[in-house]
């Protein structure tokens, strides 16, 4: 059986069309294959099967009518999302005990775009509790494999929606970015991953983390896909306060190439303890290639860029706190039964609902916001902020995008990293992005020389001028020809027809 997932949102926009093959074929080869290869991957949560083929029929129909043109930028592309995004008809869970039972009772904007636009919704994907970690390894529900070796994580918290892309189980999957959950594990499973600059996409009906850094972006397998994903999601929404009108067509510069593009590379990165040799050489032969292509190099300095990981770990865990205060077992969330009074069922329901690493972030931001250490710790970190912002502000004045590593080294083992705070390291290329509120994604630039694993490359743009990264991310594209499926993941696993 063909494996539609596999195929680029264009291939498959064209051959429905067309009339090559229908929704309907696309949604049940996605289907019977998910129900094959994703037992080695464990990318889903929940597969909407009933929502896919619904949506499916609703597209042939449009289709056999004439009415193309209603069908929309997605058509027939089969998706999946993160589940912290309500959609209708399915759980949204956080990957927690606490909202394991939890229905959505409305659609977050992000997918009902998505849906709108004709994308056929397979079901909802694997991540870090709450978005709290950079291994998937926090889901009450299990780990996720990584594809390319599934002894190893697939990254995090987006970890189910990079899997999925690079299994060939979803042709394009929504994720959230706080701090490098999107770039991160695009990196570790070797697709691309974009996170548009802050308020690009809306949030509206994306559990929260630390609202003044989350933001929602596609995975896909090329530049091209995303971007049309991109197109697909964004937008003004009123019901998300710090959404921008951007009117943006992030497809617009894919084929106008980087010559005489100032392209910005942070020697402080390049030397940072920690970054892997592999890492590094990746980096450096995407810039030679950049320059080979007409793009000229230019040394920015972000002086404050060293503390942005201390302001994030202060930051985060305060937002995260007060964020998650609404699981309080009454209104939402798992409830400890036979408690006699609302004290004791709080502590219960709230201890067993949340697991270790969520638990440590609300205590820690808990602790952060009290009177008396809110001084010594929050205010700092918000005057941090702005002047990691400023940094990045002077530092576009000269360049157009920049060029960086986007976490130290490629994916690791099952269980390799216990202490939180070395897992907290995956993200000290990414954190200061979300801070200063910049776009940023990760571009697959193959493998590594001694892991043999997926490398990404990541791309940072100025705030709203998302499109530069994307233009040069496309043209850096064309330089690399490797594939961007899991070996043995292609073809799909449902067998022969
Ligand atoms: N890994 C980071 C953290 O644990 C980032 C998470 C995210 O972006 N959601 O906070």
């Amino acid at each position: 059986m063909t494996n539609f997932a596999a195929y680029g949102v264009r291939e498959i926009r064209d051959g429905i069309a067309a009339k090559d093959f229908s929704a309907r074929e696309v949604a049940a080869s996605c289907l019977a294959n998910i129900a094959a290869a994703d037992t080695e991957v464990h990318a889903f949560l929940e597969v909407s099967e009933a929502l896919a083929l619904g949506q499916a029929d609703k597209i042939d129909a449009a289709i056999s009518e004439g009415r193309l043109a209603e069908c929309g930028i997605l058509a027939g592309v089969p998706v999946a999302f993160k589940d912290n995004m309500n959609q209708l008809g399915t759980h949204t869970t956080c990957s927690s005990r606490m909202l394991a039972e939890y229905r959505s009772s409305y659609g977050a904007t992000c997918v009902e775009k998505a849906i709108g636009a004709g994308a056929i919704p397979l079901g909802k994907l694997n991540m870090d509790e709450f978005a709290f970690g950079s291994s998937t390894e926090t889901s009450y529900f299990g780990a996720t494999r990584n594809p390319w070796d599934t002894g190893r994580v697939p990254g995090g918290s987006s970890g189910g929606s990079a899997a999925a892309v690079a299994s060939a189980q979803a042709c394009v999957t929504l994720g959230s970015d706080t701090g490098g959950s999107i770039r991160q594990p695009a990196s570790f499973c070797g697709v691309v991953g974009v996170k548009p600059s802050y308020g690009v996409v809306s949030r509206y009906g994306v559990v929260g983390f630390a609202s003044s850094l989350d933001q929602v972006g596609p995975l896909a397998r090329t530049v091209e896909d995303a971007a049309f994903a991109l197109n697909a999601i964004s937008g003004l929404d009123l019901r998300d306060c710090m959404s921008k009108d951007t009117q943006t067509d992030f497809t617009a510069r894919l084929a106008e190439g980087v010559s005489g593009m100032r392209v910005g590379i942070v020697p402080a990165f390049m030397e940072a303890p920690g970054l892997d040799g592999e890492v590094k050489a990746k980096v450096e032969e995407a810039a030679e290639n950049l320059e080979k292509l007409g793009a000229t190099f230019v040394e920015v300095d972000l002086p404050h860029a060293q503390a942005a990981m201390s302001a994030y770990y202060v930051l985060g865990p305060c937002e995260a706190f007060s964020n998650l205060a609404r699981f309080d077992s009454v209104r939402y969330g798992y409830c400890d039964p036979g408690h006699a009074d609302l004290g004791s069922q709080y502590e219960a329901s709230r201890g067993k609902g949340f697991g270790m690493e969520t638990c440590r972030r609300i205590m820690l931001g808990s602790y952060l916001l009290s009177a008396g250490v809110y001084d010594t710790y929050y205010y700092p970190a918000a005057q941090v902020r702005t002047l990691i912002t400023h940094d990045y502000r002077q530092a576009f004045e000269k360049v157009a995008c920049i060029l960086a590593p986007v976490t130290p080294r490629t994916a690791f083992r099952f269980g390799e990293i216990s202490d939180p705070t070395l897992m907290y390291l995956s993200d000290m290329f990414t954190v200061s992005v979300n801070i200063a509120g910049n776009g940023g994604m990760s571009l697959p630039v193959g493998l590594g020389a001694d892991s043999g694993l997926p490398v990404g490359v990541q791309l940072i743009s100025p705030q709203f001028k998302d499109e530069n990264m994307i233009q040069a991310a496309a043209a850096l594209e064309s330089c690399y020809d490797h594939v961007r499926i899991a070996p043995g993941f292609a073809e799909g696993k449902a067998g022969a027809r």
